[in-house]
Formats: C-alpha cells, sequence, structure tokens
C-alpha cells in the first residue's frame, strides 16, 4: 500500500506543476523523476487536478450542480483521495470500482452506481454498502434491482438512465446517446418503468439520468438531450410521479493540443437553460475533464531507424500503457522532455515496442533530433490511460507518480512479471463433475 500523505497539507501554497488544470513539465525534475522511477511511468500533477474541479465547481454553483468523479477515467486511490477530500462523489461502472472508492474513503451516499451490465452480485454489494443511486439501464436490470433489493430487504434508490437519442458528434466509439447504442432505456419505456416502480416498495424512483458520449466538444447536444430530459420529468410529473434528482452525465471534452475544449460556464448556463428551474437535485459525472490535462505518460527512446522514406523513433512505452491511439485514432500532444543532440524540425513517426502494427502513436512534426535515452511526454494522459493499460506482451504496468512543487510521490509501484506469475502457479485439475 502507498503511504497515504496529506496532499491537501503538502502543497504549502506554492504551486509549481501547474498554473491550470494542465500539467506543467519542469524537463529538469521529470528528467530526475524518470532516473529515480524508471520508465515508461504516468506523471500526474494532483494541483492540475484540484484547479479542473474547482474551476468545474465554480461554473456549476449558479445550477447547484454536485460533481460525481467518473472512476472509470483514471481509478487510482490518490487521485480519488484528493477528489474526494475535495468534496467529490464518485460515479462508477462496476463492483472493483467501488471497492476503490469504498477503500479511498468515499462515503457510499455519495456514489453513483451507473453502466449497462450490472451482475446481480455488483447489485447486491452496492445495495448493501448504500450507495446513493443506482443508474438503471434496461427493464431487466430494474426487476433484477427490484427483486435484489426485495431478498435484501432494503430499499434501492433508482433512477433511469434515459436513451435521449441524440448525437453527441464525438467518435463513433464513445458515443452512447443515440437510438441503438447499447446504452440507456428507450423513451418509449420510460413511463411504464415509473408506473411500474410505483408498484414496487423496495424501489425509490429518485429520478432520470443521461450520459450521451465522451469527448464532447461541441455543447450543443447536451442542450438537445438535456431538452429531452426536461420534457420527460414534465410528462411524468403530469403522470403522478415524482422526479426528485437529474444525472446529467458527463463527457466534457479536452483539447488534445489542436482542437478547443468547451468553455465549462457554457456548459452551466446550457443546464440552466434547460433543467435549472425544474427543481431537481443536478448531479454531472466528468472523468476526461478533471484529470485528464492533469498527466502525461513519460517514455524514453530506445533507438531511432530510418523505415522507408521516414524516421521512426521507438519509444519504450507502448500501446498496452496508452491505447487511446490505437483504439480510437487518438493523437496525444507530445513534449520532447529531454534532447541530447538538440536541434529543431524533425519528423519522426512515434512508435511503441508491441508488436502489433498498431502500436503507434503517431507522426510527430518540428521535433528536436532524437536519439537513444532521450526522454518524451506524452500529454493529456491523465484520463484513459493508466485505467485502460494492459499487460500485453507480458509488460508489466507501470508506474503512476504525482508530482508537485519539486517533490513526486509514487502512488502506484511499477508490477513486477513474478506478481503476475504468481497468479499462474501452483495450478491442479478438478473433477468437472463433483464425487
Ligand atoms: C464514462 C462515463 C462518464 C465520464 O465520461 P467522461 O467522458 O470521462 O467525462 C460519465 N458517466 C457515465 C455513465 C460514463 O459511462
Amino acid at each position: 500500500m502507498n503511504k497515504h500523505v496529506d496532499i491537501a497539507a503538502s502543497h504549502g501554497g506554492s504551486i509549481a506543476f501547474a498554473k491550470n488544470a494542465e500539467i506543467q513539465l519542469d524537463a529538469s525534475h521529470i528528467s530526475l523523476v524518470a532516473d529515480a522511477v524508471g520508465t515508461p511511468f504516468y506523471c500526474y500533477s494532483p494541483d492540475a487536478m484540484t484547479l479542473a474541479f474547482q474551476e468545474l465547481s465554480e461554473a456549476l454553483s449558479s445550477v447547484g450542480a454536485s460533481i460525481c468523479y467518473a472512476v472509470k477515467a483514471n481509478g487510482n486511490l490518490s487521485i480519488l483521495q484528493l477528489l474526494s477530500r475535495l468534496g467529490c462523489g464518485m460515479d462508477i461502472v462496476s463492483g472493483g470500482e467501488m471497492e476503490r472508492a469504498l477503500e479511498a474513503g468515499v462515503p457510499a451516499s455519495k456514489i453513483i452506481f451507473s453502466g449497462v451490465g450490472k451482475s446481480p452480485s455488483e447489485i447486491a454489494k452496492a445495495l448493501r454498502a448504500g450507495v446513493h443511486q443506482i443508474n438503471v439501464e434496461s427493464p431487466a436490470e430494474f426487476q433484477l434491482v427490484a427483486d435484489i433489493a426485495a431478498s435484501l430487504q432494503l430499499r434501492a434508490p433508482v433512477a433511469l438512465r434515459v436513451n435521449p437519442d441524440v448525437d453527441a458528434r464525438t467518435h463513433e466509439k464513445i458515443s452512447t446517446g443515440k437510438k441503438g447504442d447499447k446504452f440507456g432505456v428507450a423513451l418509449s419505456d420510460v413511463a411504464a418503468l415509473f408506473d411500474a416502480a410505483a408498484e414496487r416498495s423496495e424501489v425509490d424512483m429518485v429520478g432520470l439520468a443521461v450520459h450521451i458520449g465522451s469527448q464532447i466538444l461541441d455543447l450543443a447536444p447536451y442542450r438537445s438531450a438535456y431538452r429531452v430530459l426536461a420534457d420527460l420529468v414534465c410528462d411524468l410529473r403530469a403522470r403522478g410521479h415524482a422526479v426528485n434528482r437529474l444525472d446529467l452525465g458527463g463527457g466534457i471534452g479536452i483539447a488534445y493540443g489542436s482542437n478547443t475544449a468547451p468553455d465549462v460556464s457554457e456548459f452551466a448556463h446550457i443546464i440552466a437553460d434547460t433543467v435549472g428551474d425544474l427543481g431537481c437535485k443536478l448531479t454531472v459525472e466528468p472523468g476526461r475533464w478533471l484529470v485528464g490535462r492533469a498527466g502525461a505518460l513519460v517514455a524514453t527512446v530506445l533507438y531511432t531507424k530510418q523505415a522507408g522514406d521516414r524516421m521512426l523513433a521507438v519509444v519504450d512505452a507502448g500501446m498496452n500503457d496508452l491505447i487511446r491511439p490505437a483504439l480510437y485514432g487518438a493523437i496525444h500532444p507530445l513534449e520532447v522532455v529531454r534532447s541530447t543532440l538538440g536541434g529543431e524540425g524533425q519528423s519522426y513517426g512515434i512508435v511503441g515496442p508491441v508488436c502489433e502494427s498498431s502500436d503507434i502513436f503517431g507522426t510527430y512534426d518540428n521535433l528536436p533530433l532524437l536519439s537513444t535515452g532521450d526522454l518524451v511526454a506524452f500529454r493529456c494522459a491523465g484520463a484513459y490511460s493508466a485505467s485502460m493499460a494492459s499487460t500485453y506482451n507480458a509488460r508489466d504496468l507501470v508506474p503512476e507518480v504525482f508530482v508537485s512543487d519539486g517533490r513526486f510521490r509514487i502512488v502506484r509501484r511499477r508490477q513486477t512479471t513474478a506478481e503476475l506469475m504468481t497468479l499462474e502457479k501452483d495450478t491442479i485439475w478438478q473433477n468437472i463433475v463433483p464425487g
């Protein structure tokens, strides 16, 4: 277990590694940390995360919306602890994420359980823990939650996640709010489910939820989705149902280098315009926006080589450490932290060591000359990077490190291959049919 230092106390007033929600990569410090922990490693600025949270809370204070961080963006215990201490709740999508949030000291009363495929045991655990809300995504899940609550003699606080049939205008692999997407309850099923809930004393139908997608840069789809929600609230109230809570989802995008990120005060205006007057308790569930810019993946250049008419730099981080380029065609801005040869105007394809052709981070121009031992950092790697890592090619999970104010703290140490192999040792044959 990592030593739990009080992060808030350790800031000591001066913030050296974040002037805004983005990590500042001080080259000499990053080099020293790289020497100390080895590469690759994820480098996070807790100060930048704090600033992001504060900026969003301020923007949302006018509409009184609370924030639940989407743990799947980065579930590191120290990050959960940091955000929780700032007053943030958590949005989880699995029993494992619930265990993490509870371990980090997040009260169950500040946890919302989302996700399209909750298992019976996960639902039971969440009910026993006393989570704030379970966002149900289908009539079948509604029945199951009600049945489990009845068998445990507990009351389930349920919100229905609806599919508002809105195009989030983001990458197809992270769009979740169009009719036909796997997420949410069809609009046409919502009223019947509220009617059914009224018949089940073990269900407390508290409201509605939407989440239309991720890395959303154009805020217009939020307006459309929240209008759908507002209409639904009016319809349901007209049928005699109480609708007290609205979970407005996450998905606010960040600038990965070239694009422009939306303005959160504009996001707050949209909320005020569409659902601000309904008298509902509002929640948003951002993941990427809170932590994405605060992290970088630092890697060492292993080799450079000519491939056809282009130069490649092979680095020691791979698609198993940062899969977004391979999965979504994402390009992470690259910063050269240490270049022995210097210069400028060079173009490199930056590739990883994994035996897959898709293990390529992209082609980057205007770089200095790269050579063995140089250090590079992929920026905007605080979200969906460590949390999506795998051990493919028997590559161990790499360290996660907080950097703040001239100090560093390893918040997850490097995994060892021996630890992974332990799970595969002392195996035995067992009869399938007992006896
Ligand atoms: C993934 C997810 C989020 C967070 O998405 P971001 O794009 O990281 O803000 C919020 N709510 C739900 C239900 C999710 O599945």
